[in-house]
This record gives structure tokens, C-alpha cells and sequence, in this order.
């Protein structure tokens, strides 16, 4: 079974390759999700954690990684691989990862510059005399020929900025740090149609894995 581990900024396409994944049967690991799971048992731990959730906590990092890995350790043997979505979800949390004596699995960054992300967050167009929305690099509208406008507004774009400089402090130095331990990481042009990244990914994994 393949561990994959996802990353890639806001509006890369990191989720819609994963969704490509899951078609040819790699299953998602929410980690947000596995541990409202785990904490719904009846233990003193579960308990704990359950109380730490509902006031807006997260568990320990060390936590975190004994659900993920107690996730993947209940799937069913010929799964093909589970995708990690958000996790590692920062530095302390990929050491913790990196110190459990498991298959680590192998990474895929979604490269997406940011400003193509921006435009694919940002950039819907409309025509504001027909009503007719489309999408940048469109400028002109097909049904009727006015110039298109932007329709973001400024608290979109706001979010956007929130999200990519979350992204650059918090999630890049996790993919420099997987680089540096010399684990595998595969680099895909997010750019490209979500089917020719979904493709090299496999391939790539499989080279990766000697298959
Ligand atoms: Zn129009």
C-alpha cells in the first residue's frame, strides 16, 4: 500500500488530483476527521482528546501521527494507497512523523505558481450586460462581446493572501524539510490538465516503488 503525501498551495489543484487518486482506488486520510473518529471511544485518552477538540485544540503531534498511522493500519490489505491531505501539517508534526518507525511514504508537491492560483481563485469573469460568467485569460464575453469584469471581491482576495502566506510560512518548510531528510518527492507541473498530473503521479510512483 502507498502512502501518499499531498501538498501544494491553495487553488494548486492538489484536490482535484487527489480526487483523480481516489478513482483508481487510493483512499483520503482527513486527519481532522480520523481523529473526531478516534476520539468518539470510550478511553480516558479518547476522552481527552475529545475535550481538547471541543474547545477548539488539537491533539499532540506524537497523537496526531498514532491515528493517522492506526488509519492506515485498518484499511483493508489491497488497498492501493492512502492519500495524506494536510498532514504533516507543519514542522513539529513532520518530525514526529519522520520518528515513528514507519513507511513515511512518499510525497507530491502540486506545483502551481502562485499566480496561475490566484487566477484560478480570483478570476472569474461576468459580463455585466448579459449576465454570462466565465473565467480569465477570457476578457471578452462570448455571448454578446462586452468586456468582461472581474467578480472577486476584495475579501476573496483577502482570503486568498491569508492562505498562501499560511501556505509559505507553515506548509513549504515541511516540503524542504522532506527534501533534506532525502525521503521521495515527486515535483508535478500544476499547470497542466488534472488528468496528465494525475498520470505522471502514477507513473512516478510506480518508478519510485520499482514496479
Ligand atoms: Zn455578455
Amino acid at each position: 500500500m502507498t502512502t501518499l503525501v499531498l501538498f501544494g498551495r491553495p487553488a494548486s489543484g492538489k484536490g482535484t488530483v487527489g480526487q483523480r487518486l481516489a478513482e483508481s482506488g487510493y483512499l483520503a486520510c482527513s486527519t481532522g476527521q480520523a481523529m473526531r473518529e478516534w476520539a468518539a471511544g470510550p478511553s480516558d485518552e479518547q476522552r481527552a482528546l475529545r475535550e481538547t477538540m471541543a474547545t477548539g485544540g488539537y491533539g499532540s503531534d506524537e497523537l496526531a501521527v498514532r491515528i493517522v498511522r492506526e488509519f492506515i493500519q485498518g484499511l483493508p490489505p489491497e488497498t492501493t494507497g492512502v492519500i495524506l491531505d494536510g498532514f504533516p501539517r507543519d514542522l513539529a508534526q513532520l518530525e514526529a512523523w519522520l520518528a515513528a518507525p514507519i513507511d513515511h511514504g512518499i510525497a507530491a508537491v502540486v506545483d502551481t505558481p502562485e499566480a496561475v492560483c490566484r487566477d484560478r481563485m480570483l478570476g472569474r469573469m461576468i459580463c455585466p450586460a448579459c449576465g454570462w460568467s466565465d473565467h480569465t485569460p477570457t476578457t471578452i464575453c462570448v455571448r454578446c462581446g462586452a468586456e468582461l469584469q472581474r467578480r472577486a471581491d476584495d475579501g476573496d482576495a483577502a482570503v486568498f493572501d491569508r492562505r498562501v502566506s499560511d501556505y509559505e510560512t507553515r506548509v513549504a518548510p515541511v516540503i524542504d524539510a522532506w527534501a533534506r531528510a532525502d525521503l521521495p518527492l515527486i515535483r508535478l507541473d500544476g499547470t497542466r490538465d488534472v488528468d496528465a498530473i494525475a498520470r505522471e503521479l502514477r507513473a512516478e510512483v510506480a518508478r519510485l516503488e520499482g514496479r
